[in-house]
């Protein structure tokens, strides 16, 4: 008998902080253009020059594993996509990743890695976004979670310039993940363009593979109500 199951004890649900659930087109990773349902936690450990979601940081609500899977359901998507902030600051995350993969969903999970990734149920594509220099939060990557890999474990890197391209390059390089797992290199929206970046890829024969936000495409003002 647990300590919640005793007699007079009442167990106490365990609750995330969420500071949105949406749905949306994937705009990132190899399962970009699928429907997907975002959950969004609150709070994240880093500050990144050009971080685009600065309003996750303090804003949401408390919310129990069995509101979120219904409110997840409530949208009839098969992608689930798990994401911050920073998802792996609440403990409570890992069980969530586990029930939704039991019940069928096809989960990721966006994360700096500058947490451990080591509790991740090994049926989520884990999506590691190391921090470049210029994202002003370089060396967050904990370098532990390299011993926890899955084959589908995914990196992105977003580059701002030069010097996080060849920071990324080397990095990769160091850690032999160009040629074992899927490496995104995308450009910093409104930094570098898409162009230098793929010019800079052929260039460098390198072996990552270019990655558009297709999100910040589809809902920018220009293309809003087209
Ligand atoms: S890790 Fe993500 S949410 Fe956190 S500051 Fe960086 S870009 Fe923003």
């Amino acid at each position: 008998m647990t300590l919640a199951e005793a007699p007079g004890k009442t167990s106490v649900e365990p609750m995330i902080k969420i500071n949105e659930i949406f749905h949306s087109i994937q705009g990132e990773t190899s399962y970009v253009g699928y429907p997907t349902v975002f959950v969004r936690t609150t709070a994240c450990n880093l500050r990144c020059t050009y971080c685009d979601t600065k309003y996750s940081y303090y804003d949401g609500e408390l919310l129990s594993q069995e509101d979120i899977i219904t409110k997840i359901q409530s949208f009839g998507a098969q992608y689930v996509c798990l994401t911050g902030g920073e998802p792996l600051l609440q403990k409570e995350i890992f069980p969530l990743m586990s029930q939704l993969c039991d019940l069928g969903f096809i989960v990721s999970l966006e994360t700096s890695g500058s947490k451990s990734i080591a509790p991740v149920d090994s049926r989520v594509k884990t999506i590691l976004d190391v921090k470049t220099p210029d994202s002003g939060a370089a060396d967050s990557f904990l370098l532990e979670n390299l011993q926890h890999l899955q084959k589908h474990t995914e990196f992105k890197f977003v580059i701002c310039s030069e010097k996080d391209f060849d920071w990324s390059e080397n990095f990769c390089r160091q850690h032999d993940l160009l040629k074992n797992f899927t490496v995104l290199y995308s450009p910093s929206y409104g930094q570098v363009s898409e162009r230098w970046l793929a010019e800079k890829i052929l260039k460098k024969n390198s072996t990552a593979r270019l990655q558009l936000q297709l999100h910040k495409y589809i809902w920018s003002p220009e293309t809003r109500g087209v």
